[in-house]
């Protein structure tokens, strides 16, 4: 059988034996120990004399890992610049905060070339590429330019927006165009490989054929939706777990009975933070009988503090934490905590199960793992509820969440109403449902399905 031969920007630092964090490092650790392959991306330096040649290669297990450094240069243009100053902005529908410079753009082109002509030195001729998210879109145009000729699929871990909105990036043409030199394109929901499949046909004049199949610049090739999930069972054996229950514990007997609402996410403006703390405020003047018996927790690591807005949002919230807790604590009782630290990801399957409300607003969102995590961590016999954001990838699964916009202060306050006061009963029915469909759309399933396609052909 084919080899598999994973690239992602960054490989995750793995150790045997020990799990890893993020729903991509899972996924594709999965995917590579299942049988065997390589996993070749960048490795986190920013090295001054970055030649774009493989560092020595190192084994774990049966996987083979190989990286490259970046230049500063590559690093300023490529990561803070294409790829996190303009396509994550607009991928995510947040246009006002995307910025655009052709010299950037072009130092993403360089980078994904020299993610390929270094990777082309380690491949066999069957060895099948399975490229991953918003920072890879130009590999496989790069990797055939070199001359590489095997399978190649990416799966867009990202929304992918309506044409409309996409074309607010100056150089969409070239990136739709590099786009379809992959075999497989998946997507996470089906809205998003729509939106895909419209810009083809509208605005590249490319053809849209039966079973998700495209032709487009000259060649044929497939998309196909995949959403990403859990592993059900170990996130609710991980909740379990008294090693990782430590800060859960201390949790609770904090809490002195009072109701959680828990948030996780990245620091990051599409996860909706501020809109959440101002319907958190909302809720608060809506319900003055929750004062005191209601706690918010939001852990927010701090991600990508070298780009300016990602600072500007975190100041933001500080201020907006502050005021919120100024207003409304007691001598006794103070309703937000705002936790800006990451925590290891057992460690919060714990947490998950302790709160009484998952609340997961996002903007927009590729899926929301945190909302998948969330539910399969509870205890099925007294389970909490989920508020889940209209626009995250997740609320196409997950309708037995309570589902609202993340832009509605006044929706988002009722919703949290109606969790903290929700019977047993249709606790666990709506728990059930979602269970159900968390397993049929499990993290193994993800990855099976993915990689049956691309080998398919
Ligand atoms: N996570 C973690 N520690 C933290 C916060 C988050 O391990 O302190 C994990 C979380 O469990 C989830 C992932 O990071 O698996 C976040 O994935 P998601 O799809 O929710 O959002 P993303 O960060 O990929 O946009």
């Amino acid at each position: 059988m084919s080899r598999l031969v994973v690239v992602s920007n960054r490989v995750a630092p793995i150790t045997e034996g020990e799990p890893a964090a993020g729903g991509l490092a899972v996924g594709v650790l999965d995917a590579l120990r299942a049988e065997g392959g390589l996993w070749f991306g960048w490795s986190g330096e920013v090295a001054t004399d970055a030649a774009g040649l493989p560092n020595p290669g190192r084994r774990v297990g049966n996987i083979d890992i190989r990286t490259i450094d970046l230049s500063r240069k590559d690093y300023d243009e490529f990561y803070r610049g294409f790829a996190n100053g303009t396509l994550w902005p607009v991928l995510h529908y947040q246009m006002g905060l995307s910025r655009f410079d052709w010299a950037e753009f072009a130092g993403y082109r360089r980078v994904n070339a020299l993610f390929a002509c270094s990777l082309a030195g380690l491949l066999d001729p069957d060895d099948m590429i399975w490229a991953h998210d918003y920072h890879l879109l130009g590999l496989a145009e790069a990797l055939r330019e070199a001359g590489v000729t095997n399978r190649m699929g990416l799966f867009l871990h990202t929304p992918f927006p309506e044409p409309g909105v996409l074309m607010t990036v100056p150089a969409h043409a070239a990136l739709i165009r590099a786009m379809a030199a992959f075999d497989l394109v998946g997507f996470q929901t089906e809205p998003d490989r729509t939106a895909f499949a419209d810009y083809i046909t509208r605005q590249a004049g490319g053809e849209a054929l039966p079973g998700g199949h495209l032709h487009a610049f000259g060649r044929g090739f497939r998309t196909g939706v995949y959403p990403i999930g859990v592993h059900v069972d170990e996130a609710r054996a991980e909740a379990e777990l008294p090693a990782n229950r430590r800060q859960a514990l201390r949790l609770r007997a904090n809490l002195h009975g009072r109701s959680l609402i828990l948030s996780v996410d990245r620091l990051d403006y599409a996860k909706g933070l501020r809109q959440r703390f101002l319907a958190f405020e909302r809720f608060l003047a809506d319900s003055p009988a929750a004062h005191g018996q209601v706690i918010f927790m939001q852990i927010a690591p701090p991600s990508r503090s070298d780009i300016q807005t990602y600072r500007e949002i975190r100041q933001e919230l500080e201020g907006e934490a502050g005021r919120i807790n100024g207003r409304f604590a007691d001598v006794d009782w103070v309703p937000l905590r705002y936790l800006n630290r990451s925590f290891p990801r057992a460690a919060l399957m714990p947490l998950y199960a302790e709160a009484r409300v998952g609340l997961v607003t996002p903007l927009r969102d590729g899926m929301n793992l945190v909302a998948k995590e969330y539910l399969a961590a509870q205890d099925p016999e007294d389970p909490g509820v989920l508020v889940l954001s209209q626009f995250a990838g997740a609320a196409r699964e997950l309708d037995a969440a309570l589902i609202v916009n993340p832009y509605d202060e006044a929706g988002i306050a009722h919703a949290l109403e109606q969790a903290l006061a929700m019977s047993i009963e249709e606790r666990r029915g709506r728990h059930a449902a979602a269970l159900d469909v968390l397993r049929r759309n499990s993290l193994d399933v993800w990855r099976d399905r993915f990689v049956a396609d691309l080998r398919a052909g």
